[in-house]
């Protein structure tokens, strides 16, 4: 069973979802992480999703969509993989979930449940420590969390719909988290 990863921006799901694949066998597929790979070459590709990145915009529907598709494709069928920032709107649900099911995989979702405010200060200080633009202006931090708030809730509330969400309370240390998270998935 593969597992996707919810939470407002500073919730901790990335690091979560690295605790977790590395003690439970889990590879990570990252969204973010694997866009700003691309950002970062020297292609007219990579131009265009920095500039989506930069000023906290969701990159275009067919590029992550290629991403991801890729992505499972290149893995064998039995390796459990962890998504992380994806789907992040209806349209990439859509077709993210019959990208799930022609591939004959089965998907669990975990929610990690923190309060705006405490987001925002965690990735400000993150900002520091990783070096990236889009951590250290509050402004796109704010224009990001909108985009969860208005745009994945809707994705999470119709898998919550069809009883596919775990949630896990995300106040309190990494350590802490992680325990919820494991002894709630039952592993
Ligand atoms: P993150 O590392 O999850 O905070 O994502 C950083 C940035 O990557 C986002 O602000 C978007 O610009 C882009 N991004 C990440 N995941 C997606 C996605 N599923 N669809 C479109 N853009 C994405």
């Amino acid at each position: 069973m593969d597992l996707v990863f919810f939470g407002i921006q500073g919730s901790g799901k990335g690091t979560q979802a690295k605790k977790l694949a590395a003690e439970f066998g889990y590879q990570i597929f990252e969204a973010g992480g694997e866009l700003r790979a691309i950002a970062a070459s020297d292609t007219e590709l990579g131009q265009t999703v920095k500039g989506y990145i930069d000023q906290g915009h969701l990159v275009p529907h067919e590029i992550i969509m290629q991403v991801v598709k890729e992505a499972i494709a290149a893995r064998p069928a039995d390796q459990k993989i962890i998504f992380d920032g994806i789907p992040r709107d209806l349209e990439q649900q859509a077709d993210f979930d019959s990208i799930i099911a022609e591939t004959g995989r089965d998907i669990q979702c975990v929610q990690i449940l923190l309060d705006a405010e405490d987001g925002v200060q965690r990735i400000l200080g993150r900002a520091k420590e990783e070096g990236r633009a889009d951590d250290a202006d509050e402004a796109i931090i704010r224009r990001r969390m909108d985009t969860f708030l208005t745009k994945t809730v809707p994705v999470i509330e119709n898998y919550k719909a069809a009883g596919k969400v775990i949630e896990v309370d995300g106040e309190g240390s990494m350590e802490d988290v992680y325990g919820r998270v494991i002894s709630s998935l039952a592993l």
